[in-house]
C-alpha cells in the first residue's frame, strides 16, 4: 500500500512502525501529541535554537529536550566534554574525579545544599529524596501539591501535573492503594489547605514536596510569601521541606528558584539540566539528613550508572559555563521578559493569558487567572491544540500540550522572538476570521 505523501512523511512511517514495538510508539507520553492530535515529529538532530526532524524540516525549538539545553542544543564546548569524556571509557561502575568535581560544583553553587548523590532522572532523585526524609524523620506521610509532576515514582503519581494531566490520568493504574495513601495532596498557593492537613496528620508528616514554580501545569508561580510560609510550617512541624528544582534549577538562575525566592529546603531534586542533556538526576541538602544515605547511614539508594563519567562530563561543562558567565541568566531572563510580555499583550486581546518567570512561561487558553490545579483546569485545550498546530506548522516546535512549560535558551535571538510573536498573532487574527 502506498504511503500518502506528507510533508512528515518519514516521521509518520517512523511512528506507524514505532506503534507495534513501543507502547504509543514513544517511550514517554507527551511526546505522542495525544491531546494535540497529529503525527509526532521524529527528531534527527539538534542546534542551537533549532530542531531538525526525520524528514528534514527544521523548527525553532521552545522544548529545549525539556529545559536543560539552557545554552541550546549541542553546544561545542559540552559536545568537546563529551567527545574527550568517550575516549576515556563509557562506564566503569566504579568512583571517578569527574562525581567529585561535579558534587562539589553543586554544593559551591546552592547555598542549601552540604552533600548531593547523583542519580540518572529526575523520578529516582525524587524518590530518593522521599526516601531519604521518611527514614530521617521516621515518619511516613507526604505532602504534595495538586498539578506538581515529581516524577513517575509511585507514591507521587496523584493528583498529578504534566502527561498525566494532559491524558486526564492524573491517579495512575497500578499504584497499589497502600502505596499511594500516605500521600496527601495540597492546593498549590493555599497555605490554609496545608495547614489543614499537618492538622489532620500529626506528628506523621516526614516531607512536604513542591515545585517552587510550578511547571508542569502550565507554568504556576507561587504567590508572595507562600514558598516562606510553607517553610515556617515545616519547620514548626518537624518536616522536611524538599523543593524539585528539576525544572528551575540552573535555569531560573545559578541557585534556581530557592535562590530567586529567598526560601531555603532541607533537600533538593535535580533533574536532566545538571547532565546538559545526558540522563542525569540529583538530590542533596542538609549534611545531618544525606548522612542517613548508605554506605553510611541506614537509608538504601544505589545506581549502577550514577554519575556516568560522559554525563558528568557533559553536565560540568555546562554548569561552569553558567557559572562563569552570569550574563546568560540576564540574557535568557531579560528575553524571557520580553517575549511573554509581549505575548500576555497578544494573549489579553483574544481571552487567554501567560504565566512567566525568566526563561519559562505559558499561554494559558483561558482568560481567568491560572494559580493553581483548578485554574489550570479551565484552559480550552482544543483551542490550545488549534494553536500548537498552526505554530508547528509555521515551524515553531511547542510542547504539545497545554500543561506544559515553554522553555528559552541562550541560543534563541531576539529575531526569533519576533518571528515566534508573528505566528502567535497570526493564529489569533486567522481564528477571529472564522
Ligand atoms: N520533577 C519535575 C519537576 C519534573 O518536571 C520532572 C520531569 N520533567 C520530573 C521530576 C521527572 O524527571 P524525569 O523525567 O527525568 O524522571
Amino acid at each position: 500500500m502506498e504511503l500518502k505523501r506528507t510533508r512528515h512523511e518519514k516521521s509518520r512511517a517512523l511512528f506507524c512502525e514505532a506503534q507495534q514495538y513501543i507502547p504509543g510508539g514513544v517511550n514517554s507520553p507527551v511526546r505522542a501529541f495525544q491531546s494535540v492530535g497529529g503525527t509526532p515529529r521524529f527528531m534527527q538532530s539538534a542546534n542551537g535554537a533549532r530542531i531538525t526532524d526525520a524528514d528534514g524540516r527544521t523548527y525553532l525549538d521552545y522544548i529545549c529536550s525539556w529545559g536543560p539545553m539552557v545554552l541550546g542544543h549541542n553546544h561545542p564546548a559540552v559536545k568537546a566534554a563529551v567527545l574527550q569524556a568517550v575516549e576515556n571509557g563509557l562506564s566503569f561502575g566504579a568512583a571517578t574525579e569527574a562525581e567529585v568535581i561535579m558534587a562539589r560544583l553543586i554544593c559551591d553553587l546552592v547555598p542549601s545544599i552540604d552533600m548531593v548523590r547523583m542519580v540518572n532522572s529526575g523520578t529516582e532523585a525524587v524518590m530518593s529524596a522521599i526516601r531519604a526524609a521518611r527514614g530521617y524523620t521516621q515518619k511516613a506521610k507526604i505532602i504534595k501539591f495538586e498539578g506538581c509532576y515529581h516524577g513517575h515514582f509511585d507514591a507521587l503519581l496523584v493528583k498529578a501535573g504534566s502527561g498525566v494531566m494532559t491524558a486526564g490520568v492524573p491517579d495512575s493504574a497500578g499504584v497499589p492503594k497502600g502505596t499511594a495513601e500516605d500521600t496527601l495532596t495540597a492546593v498549590y498557593n493555599d497555605i490554609d489547605s496545608v495547614q489543614k492537613l499537618f492538622e489532620d496528620n500529626k506528628d506523621k508528616v516526614a516531607a512536604v514536596i513542591i515545585e517552587p514554580v510550578a511547571a508542569n501545569m502550565g507554568v504556576v508561580l507561587p504567590e508572595d510569601g507562600f514558598l516562606k510560609q510553607l517553610r515556617e510550617m515545616c519547620t514548626a512541624n518537624k518536616a522536611l521541606l524538599i523543593f524539585d528544582e528539576v525544572i528551575t534549577g540552573f535555569r531560573l538562575g545559578i541557585d534556581g528558584a530557592q535562590g530567586w525566592f529567598g526560601v531555603k529546603p532541607d533537600l533538593t531534586t535535580f533533574g536532566k539540566i545538571i547532565g546538559g542533556g545526558m540522563p542525569v538526576g540529583a538530590y542533596g541538602g542538609r549534611r545531618d539528613v544525606m548522612q542517613m544515605i548508605a554506605p553510611v547511614g541506614s537509608v538504601y539508594q544505589a545506581g549502577t550508572l550514577s554519575g556516568n563519567p560522559v554525563a558528568m562530563a557533559a553536565g560540568i561543562t555546562q554548569l561552569k559555563i553558567l557559572r562563569d558567565n552570569p550574563e546568560i541568566y540576564h540574557r535568557i531572563n531579560s528575553l524571557g521578559d520580553r517575549f511573554y510580555n509581549e505575548l500576555q499583550k497578544i494573549a489579553q486581546q483574544n481571552g487567554c493569558t501567560v504565566n512567566h518567570i525568566g526563561s519559562l512561561g505559558c499561554l494559558f487558553f483561558t482568560d481567568k487567572p491560572v494559580t493553581n490545579y483548578t485554574s489550570a483546569k479551565q484552559a480550552d485545550t482544543a483551542r490550545f491544540a488549534r494553536y500548537f498546530k498552526k505554530m508547528l506548522g509555521d515551524g515553531v516546535y511547542l510542547a504539545p500540550s497545554q500543561f506544559e512549560a515553554m522553555f528559552l535558551s541562550y541560543a534563541h535571538t531576539d529575531e526569533d522572538i519576533d518571528f515566534t510573536l508573528q505566528c502567535a498573532n497570526s493564529f489569533f487574527e486567522h481564528e477571529n476570521e472564522n
